[in-house]
């Protein structure tokens, strides 16, 4: 009776640890999927399209400056500085915009090991016209697909430095993402020749290097990184007036206010349009049917 009850207990015993051990290796296995190799943090959402375009399921990308936030004001959250110390590269703008003025040398301080690569290495700044912050060049870099090409080939670099054997990998999806963004860049120019010289009136003068690449002009309705005093309104309502200009085009991190009151007094109208926009590639192409549309308004 006794060897019958001992023998028992022991199947049970063997078919318990059976069972933990495939919970436990399929929780492993689980983990390994879910754990990509590559952590890269970017300081942007358009970034992180970038990042994974070209790194597909071999990494993870952490955005500081999260979508709807503002990288001219923005302060990251203890755990996001936390997160820091898991990552093998940290993807900087590098076009002098605040947050990273701000940040970088605290976030280099958080993790040595981190590779720091600078997206905006190549790019041809252009001053800052418009008085946009305390900044003496546009830091909106990233808005021109020119731009974003240099941004991408810029983080292709670091990524194989902090994983090489996956070379190869990385290289076909960058071609590949570069071709659309070469297809995208030829298309706007199409859709946009004939507009030389358009107005394209902004509340925050984020579309520079957009401008300039399609030989298109941009208005700010902010100077100086600050909301325009009465003066500054009525200046903007005549030329708006003058020009035929019926659109605003306002991005979602800024108040509405004066635009909408613009908007009124030129029977026009506020139009949404994110420079920060997560969807890079998709966005692109809505800000140019956009911006076509207040470029046909003024012909
Ligand atoms: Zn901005």
């Amino acid at each position: 009776m006794k060897t019958r009850r001992i023998l028992i207990l022991l199947t049970l015993l063997t078919a318990l640890m059976i069972t933990g051990f495939f919970i436990y290796s399929a929780s492993q296995s689980q983990s390994y999927i879910n754990n990509p190799e590559i952590n890269v943090v970017v300081s942007i959402p358009p970034q992180a399209e970038f990042v994974e375009k070209i790194g597909g399921d071999k990494v993870k990308v952490t955005t500081m400056v999260p979508a709807g936030a503002n990288p001219h004001i923005y302060e990251p959250l203890p755990q996001q500085l936390q997160a820091l110390s898991q990552a093998e590269l940290y993807a900087e703008v590098g076009s002098g915009i605040e947050f990273e003025n701000v940040w970088m040398d605290k976030i280099k301080g958080i993790n040595s090991k981190m590779l720091v690569i600078n997206c905006s290495q190549g790019i041809k700044f252009i001053p800052n016209t418009e008085g946009d912050e305390e900044s003496q060049y546009d830091t909106h870099v990233w808005v021109s697909p020119r731009n974003a090409r240099i941004m991408v080939e810029n983080t292709y670099q670091g990524l194989i430095q902090v994983d090489p054997a996956n070379k190869e990998y990385y290289k076909s999806n960058k071609d590949k993402y570069l071709q659309e963004l070469d297809k995208a860049d030829k298309s706007i120019e199409k859709s946009l020749s004939g507009y030389e010289n358009g107005k394209i009136l902004v509340y925050h003068p984020a579309w520079g290097y957009f401008c300039r690449d399609y030989n298109l002009t941009q208005i700010a309705v902010e100077k100086n990184g600050k909301e325009p005093g009465p003066q500054g309104i009525a200046a903007l309502i005549s030329q708006a007036k003058r020009e035929n200009i019926k659109i605003i085009f306002i991005s979602p991190q800024y108040s509405r206010k004066n635009a909408d009151t613009i908007a009124s007094e030129i029977g026009g109208q506020v139009v949404l349009l994110d420079d920060l926009d997560r969807n890079y590639l998709q966005n692109l192409n809505k800000v140019a049917e956009s911006f076509k549309i207040t470029l046909n308004q003024q012909k």
